[in-house]
């Protein structure tokens, strides 16, 4: 069919045609690989531009848990750790401090876009309450800090450190560890938790060496060049022509400091996001002094639930996450089936979905025709996918930015920047002149586990890591790996996945803590996973992966989708539990209750 523009009244085959038409523009042959690594000539762009390199003298010798990544899963691991009485542990993070995501990413506007109320962890463990319902980095990082002080984390720490490889000892059944210090460092136990979003990438875009302005990535913030700190106030950039390339979570929420304070602020776009209101606040102090023991917690599982349509009655959280999930899951279907008085069939339901879908991005495409006064800046902000293709969008200030004179959007109808001169970005054959140039352009997602982790991990008879995930990973429950023993994995590995990341990787540390706590009091040397549990947990995994991949298969690409590489072993797609996050959660504390151990051995 010829595409036109929108019609008057809903029709779903246009809807079809033209989210096909969107992402057939912004599907590549070359997918995930379509980015620049960090390394080589572009290594710098991973530099610590925050804290200065201290030098120290190597260390040997032994822990009994050491946990590779010093951000938030590491930091709920180690606390339910030591509440567990387990406390010879050592953390070893490349930063220059705890707090990972929070330490790198300190670009101008960095706020988490979940309600700090269920993000910031263990906060009723440090008795603290954010200041307001979406925190902002510095806050973030601070708390993240203030964990590994209460927790004694810092005695033990080694940071500035990277881990260069880790090595399974059959004899002694401990893990030896070197790193880029010459530590030769011993342990019972190794959690490895990276992080799903850490390494930085960078668009292959043609001539991307030889231009000639400064450059740097959103993690990686100089504020050097651009003056200001995280609340903005970018004073050296007064006087300058800058380029952002990337308009995603990033993008959204620096993008308002660059526009106020550039002389010239090019906004290179390949898709738009979603931008819906944020409506954060200051806490209300009263409302936090009347909080009962146990509220984050509660918090916390029915966001969860609410989000996977599982909860249906009681949403505490009642945000945009909460709003939308309720709108477009089971629990809309089940209001509808009340108001029809009959069953609907699975092809009215995914109708009925799909239609509630296109209503919401209705409103989202509405709220920039009424804000963006430019109708052709307008119309070219508009996200044409289902709402959750892409990591929806939160911001107040970011639309209104496009309304200001030296604000340009530069939108690439899906091609991305054509290529680079030595002082411009060319787009269309427009030149368009460039004092800095910042990459929003996101962490490299899809790749191998191990070379995303930076070092081999070397098992049982010298199995490593890399051979043994060359298709995918494979794991028990996503923690363990048969044949790497005592070696355990936080994170998104193949995880259930809440929309609030610290839910996961509470339920993770849970599973971990009881795992080390029952191997520790049964005084062995070994806890690992049996090849046939892990053969089940493949099996499970993949079936409960149809669900999702279904829904990415329209879908626009992104690093949810590895850029559309729809069999790409590597991806979160492959990676991740496809079913109701609160299942997994549900299958990990049933499984501990039965105190059998299903699947892994202890010994
Ligand atoms: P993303 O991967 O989401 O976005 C990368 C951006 O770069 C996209 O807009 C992408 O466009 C664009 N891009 C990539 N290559 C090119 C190219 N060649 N030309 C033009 N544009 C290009 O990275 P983010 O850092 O924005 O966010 C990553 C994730 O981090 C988020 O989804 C979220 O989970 C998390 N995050 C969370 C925050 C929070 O909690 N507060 C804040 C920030 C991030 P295209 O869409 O076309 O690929």
């Amino acid at each position: 069919m010829s595409l036109g523009p929108p019609p008057a009244e809903y029709d779903a085959d246009w809807v079809r045609a033209k989210y096909q038409t969107e992402r057939d523009k912004r599907l590549r042959a070359d997918g995930v690989d379509q980015f620049v690594e960090v390394t080589a000539g572009f290594s710098h762009y991973a530099d610590d531009p925050y804290t200065e390199r201290l030098e120290r003298d190597p260390v040997t010798d032994h822990t009994q848990v050491l946990i590779i990544g010093g951000g938030l899963g590491s930091l709920i691991a180690a606390a339910r750790l030591q509440e567990a009485g387990i406390t010879d542990i050592r953390i070893v993070d490349t930063a220059g401090d705890f707090g990972g995501t929070w330490y790198w990413n300190r670009y101008p506007g960095a706020q988490c876009d979940i309600e700090s109320y269920i993000y910031l962890p263990l906060l009723e463990e440090l008795n603290y309450v954010p200041t307001e319902r979406y925190a902002h980095g510095p806050e973030i990082r601070a708390h993240l800090q203030a964990i590994a002080r209460h927790y004694g984390l810092y005695r033990n720490a080694l940071l500035q450190t990277t881990v260069t490889g880790m090595t399974w000892n059959e004899i002694t059944c401990h893990w030896e560890i070197g790193t880029d210090r010459g530590d030769r460092l011993t342990a019972n136990l190794v959690a490895v938790s990276p992080g799903s979003l850490t390494r930085p990438k960078l668009p292959g875009i043609p001539g991307i060496n030889e231009f000639g302005g400064h450059t740097f990535h959103t993690s990686r913030w100089d504020y050097d060049y651009t003056g200001g700190d995280e609340s903005g106030n970018l004073t050296r950039l007064r006087d300058k022509q800058v380029g952002i390339i990337g308009t995603g979570a990033t993008g959204l929420q620096c993008i308002p400091h660059l526009g106020r304070d550039a002389a010239q602020l090019y906004v290179f776009q390949r898709t738009p996001s979603t931008v819906a209101e944020r409506d954060n606040r200051p806490t209300d102090p009263q409302w936090a002094a009347g909080l009962q023991p146990g509220w984050q917690r509660m918090r916390m599982e029915n966001f969860t639930r609410v989000t996977c349509g599982v909860e249906t009655d009681l949403d505490l959280t009642d945000d945009g996450w909460t709003r939308n999930a309720l709108a477009l899951t089971e629990p809309a279907v089940i209001r509808e089936t009340a108001r029809l008085g009959r069953e609907m069939t699975p092809a009215e339901i995914t109708e009925f979905l799909y239609r509630a879908d296109w209503e919401a991005m209705e409103r989202l495409r509405q709220r920039i025709s009424d804000v963006v006064t430019d109708p052709k800046t307008a119309e070219a902000l508009k996200p044409w996918f289902k709402l959750n293709c892409k990591r929806p969008g939160y911001h107040d200030d970011y639309l209104p930015t496009f309304n200001r004179p030296n604000v340009t959007l530069v939108d690439t109808d899906g091609a991305g920047v054509q290529r680079f001169t030595e002082t411009a970005a060319v787009v269309a054959g427009v030149h368009y002149e460039l004092d800095a140039l910042i990459f929003a352009t996101g962490f490299e997602v899809g790749t191998e586990f191990t070379r995303r982790l930076g070092f081999e991990i070397v098992g049982r008879d010298n199995v490593r890591l890399s051979d043994k995930w060359a298709k995918g990973m494979r794991t028990l429950h996503g923690l363990q790996s048969h044949g790497f023993p005592n070696c355990f994995f936080l994170g998104y590995t193949q995880s259930g996945v809440s929309p609030n990341y610290t839910h996961t990787a509470e339920e993770r540390a849970r599973h971990f803590t009881y795992l080390v706590s029952t191997w520790a009091q049964r005084g062995a040397a070994t806890v690992e996973a049996t090849s046939d549990a892990e053969e089940e947990w493949l099996a499970a995994m993949t079936a409960a992966s149809e669900k999702p991949k279904a829904f990415y298969a329209d879908c626009t690409p992104s690093y949810l989708s590895s850029e559309g590489e729809k069999d790409n072993p590597h991806g979160m797609l492959a990676n991740n539990f496809g079913g109701k996050p609160t299942d997994f959660f549900d299958m990990l504390s049933a499984w501990r209750a039965t105190g059998r151990l299903d699947g892994v051995e202890i010994s």
